[in-house]
Parts: C-alpha cells; structure tokens; sequence
C-alpha cells in the first residue's frame, strides 16, 4: 500500500511519512538516502545543521525519480538565523542540495529575539517562489502567538519532538485549531523506549516490531513522521505500516505512557 498523502494549508501535498537523517554521516547519507527511495521514501527530511545536504541531493540526483515525486525538507540554523544571514543560508542549503527549489524550509529553533525576522526571509523565500512552504521547528505556543503578531505566512507545519512519551498536547492542540500540521521528529523516542512492555504487548498482537506500532500511532494521530534508519531492513519495517490498525482501546493505552521523557532539548532552553 502506498503512503498517504496530507495536504499543507497552501495545498501542497506531502507524504505522511518520510526518512529523517539526522546524524547520518555525509559519507553515509548517500547509501542511506538512495536505498530509502528504492524501498519506496518519498519524503527526505534534512537541515543544513546535518551537514549531509550534498549526499541527500547527490542520491536524488542520480535516483530515476523525478524532483516533482519528492518531497525534500530542509532547514536554517540557529547561528545563520536573521533576515540576510537567513536568505544567504537558503542559498547555501539550496547550492548543496543542487536544486532548484526546496518543499519545505523550516526555521530550525526558535531562537529569540530574531525568529520573527528569520520568519520575514522564509516569507520571502515563499514569495519569490523558491520554496513551496514554510514552516518552523520547535515552536512552542507562545512562540507561535509571537511569530503571528507580524507574520504574514501562517507556517504550514511545526516540526516538533512528539513520540508517546512526550506528546506535547498544548502545543498540538494549538496547531490543529491553526491548520498547522504537526511533524513528528524522533518519531520513536530515537529508539530509547523499544521495550516498552505496553509497546511489546500490541506488538505482539499484530505481528508487528514495536517500531512499527509507534509509526503507526503518529499515523493515526494524522502526525506527519519522519524515522530514521540508516539500515535497509529498518528502512523497510518502517514503511510496513499500511497493512493494520491500532485500535481506539490501543491508541489509548500508547497515549497512556506520555511521561514528558525528552531525548532532544527543551526549545526555552535556546539561546542567541
Ligand atoms: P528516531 O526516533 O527516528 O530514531 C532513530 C533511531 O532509531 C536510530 O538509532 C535508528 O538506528 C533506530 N531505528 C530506526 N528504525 C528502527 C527499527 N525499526 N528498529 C529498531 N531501531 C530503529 O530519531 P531521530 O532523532 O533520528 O528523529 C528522526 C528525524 O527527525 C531525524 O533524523 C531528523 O530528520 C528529525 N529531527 C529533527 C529535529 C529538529 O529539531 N527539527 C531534531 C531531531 C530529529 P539505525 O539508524 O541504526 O537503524
């Protein structure tokens, strides 16, 4: 079965699910990237911070897929955040990547007292049709309530930690009532919690490695979900999560392990 596909606020569509890879050696990120889309990946979730734009471009590149089947995101930093400094690391970003347009560009963190301007080079980058969204990354509620108050582009996503034991309700809650969708990243608690006895249990029920039922769960939940893996099988095992459903009474007993468990940092940790 093939991914779903959600429709941005702009109406651009993006696949539910897509590969993230994050700390994938450049050296790596070739091979990881190229197998990912013959396994069927149609969405490539990278930032310049990863420093592997070049291999993820290269792999798409030499890939018999053509640009418009696939959906690429990328990111600025927090050190290149500023109006200019923001339009010159697009550029960067865009030259590495060796394309002509970006999906998405998300700001990376929200990091303060320059994000709103940071967002003013995203709405231009927009604008001059050199990306076909943006959004943000890490952006609590009142981050949002911040950028709102001059931003003329409402983001089309916020990428956020979200997994079941950290699902961030307030910041969800507020998104869906914007039409921001809500991309999940470290998907599966960056691999932390995979014998969570409650995971095992459902797992057990539908044949299925807890790894697919946590994909599963961010599905249901009409998250967007960007694993990673840098191993063919894992990339596979986690695209196989079209063939069942969890079930109401399961999707609650996974709600149920929120515990506010954090593998990244806190995003009012960020400083200038
Ligand atoms: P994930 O939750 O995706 O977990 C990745 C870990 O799980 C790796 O160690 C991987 O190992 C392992 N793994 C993957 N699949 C399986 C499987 N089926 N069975 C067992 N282990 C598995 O963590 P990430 O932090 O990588 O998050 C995903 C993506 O989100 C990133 O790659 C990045 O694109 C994005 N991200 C965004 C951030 C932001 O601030 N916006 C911050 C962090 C991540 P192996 O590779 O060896 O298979």
């Amino acid at each position: 079965m093939s991914i779903p596909i959600k429709q941005l606020r702009n109406k651009i569509q993006v696949p539910q699910l897509g590969l993230g890879v994050y700390k994938v050696p450049a050296e790596e990120v070739y091979d990881t990237v190229a197998t990912a889309l013959n396994a069927g990946y149609r969405h490539i979730d990278t930032a310049s911070f990863y420093d592997n734009e070049v291999g993820v471009g290269q792999a798409i590149k030499d890939s018999s897929i053509n640009r418009e089947d696939l959906f690429v995101t990328t990111k600025v930093w927090n050190d290149d955040q500023g109006y200019d400094q923001t339009l010159a690391a697009f550029e960067l970003s865009l030259k590495k990547l060796d394309m002509e347009y970006v999906d998405l560009y998300l700001i990376h963190w929200p990091v303060p007292g320059v994000f709103t301007e940071t967002w003013r080079a995203l709405e231009t980058l927009y604008k001059e049709g050199r990306v076909r969204a943006i959004g943000v990354s890490n952006f609590l509620v009142h981050h949002l309530e911040e950028l709102f108050e001059s931003a003329e582009t409402i983001p089309a996503v916020n990428q956020i930690e979200l997994h079941p034991k950290l699902m961030q309700s307030e910041t969800v809650e507020f998104c869906v009532e914007h039409q921001i969708l809500i991309e999940s990243w470290s998907p599966l608690g960056r691999a932390n919690y995979l014998t969570d006895p409650t995971l095992m249990e459902i797992a057990k029920e539908h044949h299925k490695s807890t790894a697919q039922i946590m994909i599963r769960w961010h599905l249901q939940h009409e998250f967007i979900v960007i694993p990673k893996s840098v191993r063919a099988e894992r990339q596979k095992e986690n695209i196989e999560v079209f063939d069942f459903m969890l079930s109401k009474e399961e999707m609650k007993r996974i709600d149920n392990l929120e515990e506010g468990f954090r593998v990244g940092s806190h995003p009012d940790s960020i400083k200038r």
